[in-house]
């Protein structure tokens, strides 16, 4: 079954809710970011590839007002009270979910920007370590708020790269650009193709309404993420080392097939996936700018797979869900999405069988696993962005 998305206003009320529980009056300022689906093109965001995210209709919400102190106080949920200290440079702390907002805090002074004493609560429907990347909506919801607190506006790009640097800096996470930039630069029924060589965003309309997203977070999460991102990382440092190309963008299957002996197999098969996973990413493309969509749920199969046998960053719940759906009918293709080891997958559905396709993948999902599932529908959403300023 398909759960409920919230709406901006359900989540804006709460944060005032909160507000007013916690501070005593309601935000002047409240600010939105959501999360983000990849569509297709994963783990080559760190490898000059292209990646196809979209916003999607899950939003961090803040609410918050000024406090005429130096310090900023905030609340989120269960989390403990994040008190920081605005007048000297911000250090990492050991409140984890703080420590992004501090990132944030950092970017906008090595801007030259003071952040103003202030009182904020945060409420989120996005899924946290779902692989719907509630970390960057976390990053781009702070740095919209405050612009808005400062009545200042960063660039899209600027804002993007300045939470991206939160993450690497503050949260320790070598993240590349799509997160930040799909929630910064998400646009209703738009599908955002970012090249990350140039790092330029292009918009690629996703308006037919005949056609779902589903995401499907399995709800486990696995503990090899961190080294297995980073032997990810190196080995597609050392795939392209051996081919002696500038970067992945310039290399071809041939190059890989060429310097298998050379490579090892590890290093080889992580090297194919990222080669054949920048040509779907552009072969999908074309599909949704052609409306022609007789490949994509073979591009969709053959990125799981890839990711699943060469890159090794599936498990056996995501590959569960994705045989699930896989069959159904309605559905036009399916895979896992996000850095992997558990977090979400992603299928691409007629909208006429949204409901009964989440339903089978609920059902189905929780006989095998034990484990329910969170099944929602979503359609390209709005980036980060002021909802309201008083
Ligand atoms: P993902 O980005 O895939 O959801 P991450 O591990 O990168 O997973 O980020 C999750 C972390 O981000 C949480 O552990 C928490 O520290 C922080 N976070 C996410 N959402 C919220 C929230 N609503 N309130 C406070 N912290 C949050
Ligand atoms: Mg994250």
């Amino acid at each position: 079954m398909l759960q409920e998305n919230d709406s901006l206003s359900t989540l804006t009320a709460a944060a005032n809710a909160d507000m007013l529980h916690h501070y005593g009056a309601a935000g002047t300022v409240i600010a939105a970011a959501p999360g983000r689906v990849n569509l297709i093109g994963e783990h080559i965001d760190y490898c000059d590839g292209f990646v196809l995210p979209l916003a999607i209709e899950r939003y961090i919400v803040v609410s918050a007002k000024l406090n005429n102190s130096t310090e900023a106080r905030l609340r989120s949920g269960d989390q403990p009270e994040a008190v920081i200290d605005l007048s000297s440079p911000q250090s990492i702390s050991d409140l984890k979910w703080s420590n992004y907002i501090r990132g944030v805090i950092k970017g906008f002074n090595d801007l030259g920007h003071e952040i103003p004493g202030f009182d904020a609560c945060i409420v989120s429907s996005v899924p946290s370590g779902g692989g719907l990347s509630s970390s960057a909506a976390l990053e781009c919801a702070m740095a919209t708020l405050f612009e808005g607190l400062l009545g200042i506006e960063l660039g899209i790009r600027e804002k993007a790269l300045l939470a991206q640097k939160a993450e690497h800096d503050f949260a320790g996470v070598p993240c590349g650009i799509m997160d930040q930039f799909a929630s910064a630069f998400g646009e209703q029924d738009q599908l955002v193709l970012i090249d990350c060589r140039s790092s330029e965003p292009e918009m690629v309309p996703f308006s037919n309404p005949d056609l779902s997203i589903i995401v499907a977070n399995t709800c486990v999460s696995h503990d090899l993420s961190d080294g297995g991102y980073a032997e990810r990382r190196k080995a597609t440092e050392d795939g392209i080392a051996i081919i002696g190309k500038e970067s992945w963008r310039d290399a071809t299957l041939e190059d890989v097939l060429t310097k298998e002996a050379e490579m090892g197999d590890r290093v080889f098969r992580r090297s194919r996936h990222v080669v054949g996973e920048i040509q779907r990413t552009k072969d999908a493309v074309t599909a949704f700018k052609t409306g022609d969509f007789s490949n994509i749920g073979q591009l969709m199969a053959d990125s799981h797979a890839s990711l699943r046998d060469d890159f090794e960053v599936s498990c056996e719940e995501l590959d569960l869900m994705v045989e699930i759906a896989s069959g159904l009918e309605g559905v036009l293709g399916a895979r896992m999405t996000g850095g992997g080891f558990g977090g979400s997958t992603v299928t691409l559905c007629e909208t006429k069988h949204a409901e009964e396709v989440g339903k089978i993948l609920h059902d189905r999902y929780e006989a095998k696993t034990g484990i329910t599932p969170v099944i929602f529908a979503t359609r390209p959403a709005k980036g980060a962005h002021v909802i309201s300023q008083s």
